[in-house]
């Protein structure tokens, strides 16, 4: 402890300890843990909000630590960001839930064009090999581009130049979504959507949870039906995450959005799940 100022300090000391050393130590151990395939993927699906069809899936990486369990990519995804390691993890979350989504394809060819989504982090996005290592993927794997969907943040194309929306407008030039995720939580101009190479909004679960309330928000309402009625006009398609319960779900599709995800669909889970929403599709 710095002081002898009680107890009180000393124990927000040993924990701020205990976090720095479990941070340095996840840092440090994730090179290791890629090369010992210490990560894997659930699958999130996205539904039709019209008639609950599966309409693709997002991919979320995690973390199976030998010591800690697993982890949730909001403990160790800004530490990978940080030391660069975002770059072949998130290649390798590219390819692995790419292959994922053509293996879905194959065992359900009347099942339509299932769609996957993958999360982009901001460093991802300024590194070179983007396009290049994207197209190869989907080579590889045999999957069309236009089955493909990225998730960028808001926050992480606010103020993008020339220079990092380049990488972006080639892939979408080639078919590939482009989603602008965590949607109205930035402090992005409305108008600079139209200068974005993004087709998908991804409303932000704020918006979700503001539907909550009996009654809703009504200033949130105003806001959801704006951004859909704007984003409808810009040939945008809206997505909404973080749905909980059906009066949401009823509340998002009276306002007009497409797309949904959330625990009330299903949560993130092995691929195989996945599999079985599909069969039950098809019936
Ligand atoms: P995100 O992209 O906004 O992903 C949605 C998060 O909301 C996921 O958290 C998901 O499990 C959670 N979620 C889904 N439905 C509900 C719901 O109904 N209620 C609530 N309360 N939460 C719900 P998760 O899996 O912990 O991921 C957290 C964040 O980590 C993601 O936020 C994304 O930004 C990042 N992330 C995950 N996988 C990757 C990845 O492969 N690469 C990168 N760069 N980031 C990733
Ligand atoms: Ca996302
Ligand atoms: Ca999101
Ligand atoms: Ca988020």
């Amino acid at each position: 402890a710095k002081s002898a100022g009680g107890n009180r300090f000393e124990t927000a000391d040993a924990e701020a300890d205990a976090r720095a050393i479990t941070r340095h130590g996840l840092t440090n151990a994730l090179p290791a843990a890629l090369e010992r395939n210490e990560f894997f993927i659930e699958y999130q699906p996205l539904v039709h909000l019209g008639d609950g069809s599966v309409h693709g899936a997002e991919a979320l990486v995690r973390w199976c630590h030998p010591q800690h369990g697993v982890l949730g990519p909001d403990r160790f995804i800004p530490l990978a960001e940080h030391t660069g390691l975002i770059v072949p993890l998130g290649r390798w979350v590219l390819e692995e839930s790419v292959r994922q989504a053509r293996f879905w394809q194959k065992r359900h060819s009347d099942g339509g064009p299932l769609r996957i989504n993958v999360n982009l982090s901001p460093m991802q996005l300024h590194h070179p090999g983007l396009v290049s290592d994207t197209v190869d993927v989907l080579e590889r794997a045999g999957l069309e581009p236009g089955a493909l969907c990225l998730e960028v943040t808001e926050s992480a194309l606010i103020g993008a130049d020339d220079d990092l929306l380049k990488p972006l407008r080639q892939l979408a030039e080639m078919g590939v979504d482009i989603a602008l995720d965590d949607f109205g939580t930035g402090y992005s101009n409305l108008a600079n959507l139209r200068r974005l190479p993004v087709s998908v909004l991804k409303l932000d679960r704020s918006f979700t949870q503001s539907m909550q309330q009996h009654p809703a928000d009504a200033v949130d309402l105003k806001i959801v039906e704006g951004i859909v009625s704007l984003a409808h006009s810009l040939k945008l398609a809206v997505t909404v995450e973080g749905v909980e319960t059906g009066a949401q779900a009823a509340q998002l599709r009276e306002l007009g959005c497409d797309t949904a995800q959330g625990w009330y669909y299903a949560r993130p889970g092995a691929p195989d799940r996945i599999h079985t929403l599909l069969l039950a599709d098809a019936v």
